[in-house]
């Protein structure tokens, strides 16, 4: 069979990064290898991200800007993928007509059918359509990427689609109702991951506390207990906790599971409970705190981030500093902060009392600034410590070290802490044994400087006793 290229631009979250993966391997079967040329591809799929306004304009102008490829190689397929065009379907043909293919956020899985079409036909498809079951790929699972470099992280969706409706919030509407995986099938697919070298996995849903209620499967901390008995499997994370279902069950599961990293990421998104009402987040921010108390006095050195919003519409200037408060009084680790936009056929788009651009600016600057003293504050307390850093692989090569006069050369490695802190350290490499790869290693490495984004070290160099596993 002849292979073709295979060009994939993911926009928007880590679902989007996972469904991409997804994309990849069922296409292999079809003759089609990834290429990070856009130059050789013989197929474009533009996977995308509808959550913010800017996200989406990020979309088409990528779609405009290679209009000319395909005037150039006429054969060549453009498919748009993900939550743009489940939410637009019909329109993004109409706007941009060398697309080919929209396929909705339930389609991945026909992918195979529609390509092989528009190669035979030449034709262009729309198909986005919903459905209740989640299909699985076991088949496909392993991809030739994952034997040529190996990865040492991946992420795992485990759910898909929302039932929360927040206000604000795209999501159900273009990825649908929550859906479950079987817990086996998640398990099996850790397992396929971790036989080429994964060593952390990144288990993924918009609200991972209501895993498998609906459908009676199992809990959330059954299926990480299932998750961390996996043989060879170093490191356990998830994303999304929604506060309101944090349950005492998963706080537990922080001290039980030795696999579980130290770290939630529980947005809170405002600290007025004027504006969480208005959100429909279902707490306030007494139960938020009283959430985060717990977790602290449960797991101690427990790395805590966030998500939040500023200018909601209604958001008073008394509401925002009402946030800045709750920043103040949590000390976040860190916090991904957005201004508010409007999304097609939400709720909060017809809220009245909207909140002026430069004004939104100007807020999400005073959090952002505010936040930066916190993330440096906790990066800093951690100067002189040593910290297990699980190895994803070199950041650098050939690094000038200021701290030798020698000439000797010196690699770069990056990881990070349980807590998801990065970390880079340097090595010379005269000092690693030749058959010791890091990449995939936990070395235990002194952290000597602190960054606001990052902590930098040097490995505690005791032998084999600095690589725990
Ligand atoms: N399910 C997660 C939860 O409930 O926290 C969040 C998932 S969403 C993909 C990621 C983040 O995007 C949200 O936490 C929110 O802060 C932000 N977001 C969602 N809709 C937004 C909008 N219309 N404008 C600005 N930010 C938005
Ligand atoms: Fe969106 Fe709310 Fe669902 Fe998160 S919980 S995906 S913010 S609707």
């Amino acid at each position: 069979m002849k292979t073709k290229c295979l060009y994939i631009n993911t926009i928007g979250c880590q679902m989007n990064v996972y469904d991409s993966e997804q994309i990849a391997k069922i296409l292999t079967p079809l003759g089609y290898k990834m290429n990070s040329s856009i130059e050789f591809a013989d197929l474009i799929i533009v996977n995308t991200c509808a959550i913010r306004e800017k996200a989406e304009q990020k979309v088409f102008s990528f779609l405009g800007r290679i209009a000319g490829l395909k005037r150039k190689k006429p054969g060549l397929i453009i498919g748009v993928g993900g939550c743009v065009a489940q939410q637009e379907g019909e329109r993004i043909l109409e706007r941009m007509p060398h697309v080919d293919l929209i396929f909705g956020t339930h389609a991945i899985c026909r992918l195979p059918y529609l390509i092989e079409k528009i190669e035979a036909e030449r034709c262009s498809i729309v198909d986005v359509e919903m459905s209740e079951a989640i299909e699985e790929f076991e088949s496909v699972i392993e991809s030739p990427l994952d034997k040529t470099d190996p990865k040492v992280t991946s992420f795992v969706t485990i759910m898909r689609g929302c039932d929360n409706f927040c206000t604000y919030c795209v999501v159900p509407h273009v990825r649908g109702r929550e859906t479950s995986r079987f817990p086996e099938s998640i398990a099996s697919e850790v397992r396929g991951l971790v036989k080429p070298g994964v060593r952390e996995v990144t288990l993924l849903g918009q609200n991972v506390n209501s895993y498998g209620k609906k459908e009676k499967l199992a809990s959330f901390t059954q299926l990480l207990a299932l998750v961390n008995e996996i043989d060879g499997l170093f490191r356990i994370r998830f994303t999304t906790s929604h506060p309101k279902d944090l349950s005492d069950d998963l706080i537990s599961a922080f001290k039980d599971l030795d696999k579980l990293c130290n770290h939630i990421h529980l947005p809170v998104q405002s600290g007025s409970n004027k504006i969480l009402k208005k959100m429909n987040r279902k707490y306030n921010k007494e139960l938020y705190l009283e959430k985060i108390d717990k977790l602290r006095n449960n797991c101690s050195g427990i790395a805590i981030t966030s998500d939040i919003i500023v200018g909601f519409p209604g958001e008073t200037r008394a509401d925002f500093e009402e946030t800045l408060d709750l920043i103040k009084e949590v000390e976040f680790d860190g916090i991904f902060a957005f201004k508010y936009s409007d999304r097609p056929n939400v709720p909060a788009a017809r809220f009245a009392n909207k909140i002026a651009e430069q004004e939104k600016k100007d807020r999400l600057q005073t959090l952002l600034n505010l936040q930066e003293y916190f993330t440096t504050k906790k990066n800093r307390a951690l100067v002189g410590s040593n910290e297990l850093i699980l190895v994803e692989g070199l950041s650098k090569k050939k690094v000038d070290s200021d701290d030798t006069q020698s000439k000797c050369q010196y690699v770069q490695w990056t990881g990070r802490t349980a807590t998801n802190k990065v970390v880079n350290f340097i090595q010379s490499e005269a000092t690693i044994p030749r058959d010791r790869i890091l990449k995939g290693k936990i070395v235990n490495v002194k952290i000597e400087k602190a960054y606001s984004h990052s902590l930098c070290g040097k490995p505690t160099l005791k032998g084999e006793q600095s690589y725990a596993a």
